[in-house]
């Protein structure tokens, strides 16, 4: 075994050195005067002592098990695992955005604010909204901070008691309906119809004096448009509620059309999906917001302003929901997303959704003659496909998602939306070349026929991982959340 695996107390011997610092010059007896005496290390703190080559290899080893876009293909459908270019991280490094200080002075901080206040109005741009906030820092607090602002509408207009119910089709992400119980909503499911979008039927049995409002992602999670959305819209205008945009597929039609021209009132864009920053590993995201002129009272303060002598943040709005996140949200994704807009230019944005929509059609596809297509017509950046025909061959999507390990994919987006069966869904993004999508068709394909012909191969995998199948019910339940040098997986 190489040690690469071992845990750095493992391979430490006493007396080695990955340092050399010169000897202190202080009188060590003087500090522990200084110092109570409880505070005072009585022992060494037992820290591992290595050669920096040896933690070198232990942290570069440990980086190379992570899976990632720059590692691999990632088509983890819903969750845009597109390439983030690198300009936008040097950007993000300046001297003069990394080591700012939220609370110095604000003639001091031009340049952030006016950085802020530009990405605000690209943003306006791309949702056709009339103001935007910079403060939530996910797509979901970003819902949750929009529902705030239609629970803060309707009660200006004396109808907050009343107003108890907010619409969520049966197919949207699962922050949905968890941020509108959050924001204190009751949840009232809207079923789609054969076709996978919103039914018209359906609306108008749900709607009524209750309705708070709709929350929709257009395009929806099946990647497919919802046609019907001015009419959608009118429904639930006229009913007196209110229109959220999901904004997590703003990928699929950046340039092409707005959630403003659509009806909605308010909308979240997720800037580390749709505007290139690395996510996966839990943050740091940033979810804007945007509302239409006659919300901007109710959003977030505080705001920043464009003066005649320059930007100030203002605190007096008095409708305001409050403070949603620290300071100015999180200003180090803003600043990517503002170099990936700049970088990209309003027809590099426009080519990202329609290189989406078009890898996501070739894959669909090519994938058609042998994965169940639900929804036949033509996809926007992503679709869904069902592993209805390889269930009844004894193979499992979660079995076809575990093979793709084997062939250095990462898995789709599995068992989601719950309304398919054995739902696979797929995002390739615009980044990828063709070659990286015939490999995964390839890859998928052969999957299939695997299935087909010789079953084993797929419920048996992954075969060529740390670890096979986990007992994710086990894991769940039984946590074991220290290492363990005697399980064997580890070991290998
Ligand atoms: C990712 C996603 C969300 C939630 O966004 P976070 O930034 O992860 O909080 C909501 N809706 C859809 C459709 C998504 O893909």
């Amino acid at each position: 075994m190489t040690t690469y695996n071992s845990l750095l107390f493992e391979i430490s011997k006493p007396g080695r050195k990955g340092y050399s610092l010169p000897e202190t010059e202080v009188d060590q007896t003087a500090v522990a005067d200084i110092l109570p005496a409880h505070l005072v290390r009585e022992e060494p703190a037992e820290l591992p002592e290595l050669s920096e080559l040896q933690i070198m290899r232990h942290y570069t080893g440990l980086s190379n098990k992570n899976f990632g876009i720059e590692t691999g293909f990632y088509p983890l459908g819903s969750c845009t695992m597109k390439y983030n270019p690198k300009i936008n991280e040097d950007i993000a490094r300046y001297s003069g955005f990394a080591h700012i200080h939220p609370l110095q002075p604000e003639q001091t901080a031009q340049g952030a604010f006016e950085l802020m206040h530009r990405l605000e109005e690209n943003l306006k741009e791309v949702t056709g909204m009339d103001a935007i906030s910079l403060q939530p820092a996910a797509g979901a607090q970003g819902e949750w901070a929009g529902l705030l602002i239609f629970k803060a509408y309707h009660q200006a207009n004396g109808e907050g008691d009343k107003r108890r119910k907010i619409l969520v089709p049966d197919s949207a992400h699962g922050t949905n309906p968890a941020s509108a119980v959050v924001a204190g909503y009751d949840v009232v499911e809207i079923k789609s119809n054969e076709h996978g979008r919103v039914g018209i039927e359906a609306l108008k049995a749900a709607v009524g004096p209750d309705t708070a409002g709709l929350m929709l992602t257009n395009p929806n999670t099946l990647g497919l448009f919802e046609v019907d959305i001015v009419e959608i819209a009118e429904i639930v205008h006229e009913a007196g509620g209110l229109l959220y945009y999901d904004g997590a597929n703003a990928n699929a039609i950046l340039g092409k059309s707005t959630p403003g021209e659509m009806g909605f009132d308010v909308v979240h864009l997720n800037l580390h999906k749709s505007f290139s920053t690395p996510h996966g590993g839990g943050g740091p995201g940033s979810g804007p917001i945007g509302v239409k002129d006659y919300l901007k009272a109710f959003l977030p303060s505080p705001r920043i302003e464009k003066t005649a002598e320059g930007f100030t943040v203002s605190r007096d709005h008095p409708q305001a929901i409050g403070r949603v996140k620290g300071y100015f949200g999180n200003f180090g994704v803003n600043v990517r997303a503002y170099s990936y807009i700049r970088s990209m230019g309003a027809e590099g944005l426009q080519q990202v959704s329609e290189d989406a929509v078009l890898h996501a059609n070739y894959l669909k596809a090519r994938l058609a003659p042998y994965y169940d297509t639900p929804y036949q017509d033509h996809c926007k950046h992503e679709f869904v496909l069902s592993g209805m025909r390889q269930k009844k061959q004894g193979v499992r999507t979660l079995d076809i998602a575990k093979r793709l390990l084997d062939y250095g994919f990462y898995a789709p987006t599995v068992y989601f939306p719950l309304i398919v069966e054995e739902c696979l869904m797929i995002e390739p993004t615009e980044t990828e070349a063709k070659e990286e999508l015939d490999a995964f068709a390839d890859a998928m394909i052969e999957i299939a026929k695997d299935a087909e012909n010789d079953p084993e191969i797929v419920t048996g995998a992954p075969y060529t991982k740390a670890v096979r199948r986990l007992d994710e019910v086990t894991a769940a339940r039984k946590p074991v959340v220290t290492f363990q040098r005697n399980s064997a997986e580890l070991k290998r």
